[in-house]
């Protein structure tokens, strides 16, 4: 009988430096958890994670929220299993509940060229929420997104492909406790 051997984790080659750690994740969802709390209180926000990326984030950041929030997410597609955007964006999944006269939250992973983040806010309010706030992981260095004003950001991030804390590259890689740069193919 011939033996599965599992390939190593990660493969050799894939992962390069390490750009934030997962001590600095935790510290940094805890500052935005605190500063989303003060921001809502006396309200029941809305957060709205984009699947599938901002999945690992969403949990730990509603979490560092001491208040009530409530849930729901949204699946978008506009880098396919691709590193390089098509430049197109659609709604793969829609949200669950109506998000009109709430407080929305958009979650993001990672805020790049900004296009998804500039079609998510269109997309909610043409809902009629009572607000739309944005908050992101990580943003991308460039100026690119200088007419996007986020409003909660984790990290600034240099121009590398970056994975772990739930961004993929095809699928893997999202279960790293930290964000690295991707340097397989
Ligand atoms: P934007 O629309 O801002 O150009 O790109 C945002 C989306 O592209 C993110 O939600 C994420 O899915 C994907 N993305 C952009 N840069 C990276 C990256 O470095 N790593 C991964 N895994 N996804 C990225």
């Amino acid at each position: 009988m011939s033996q599965w051997t599992p390939s190593p984790f990660p493969v050799p080659g894939d992962i390069g430096e390490i750009l934030i750690t997962g001590e600095q994740i935790v510290d940094r969802v805890a500052a935005i958890g605190r500063q989303i709390a003060h921001d809502f209180r006396g309200e029941v926000p809305m957060v709205v994670g984009v699947l599938k990326g901002s999945v690992i984030f969403v949990a730990d950041l509603i979490r560092a929220i001491d208040g009530p929030v409530q849930l729901d997410f949204l699946a978008v597609s506009s880098y396919g299993d691709q590193t390089k955007s098509t430049g197109v964006v659609r709604i793969i999944k829609d949200l669950d509940h109506e998000v009109t006269d709430r407080h929305v939250i958009i979650v993001e992973d990672i805020v790049d060229s900004g296009l998804t983040l500039r079609y998510l806010i269109e997309y909610m309010n043409a809902r009629r929420p009572a607000s739309v706030r944005t908050c992101t992981l990580l943003l991308r260095e460039g100026d690119h997104t200088d007419d996007l004003d986020i409003d909660y950001v984790g990290f600034d991030i240099p121009p590398a492909f970056v994975v772990g804390y739930g961004l993929d590259a095809a699928q893997n890689y999202r279960n790293l406790g930290y964000i690295a740069e991707y340097t397989g193919s």
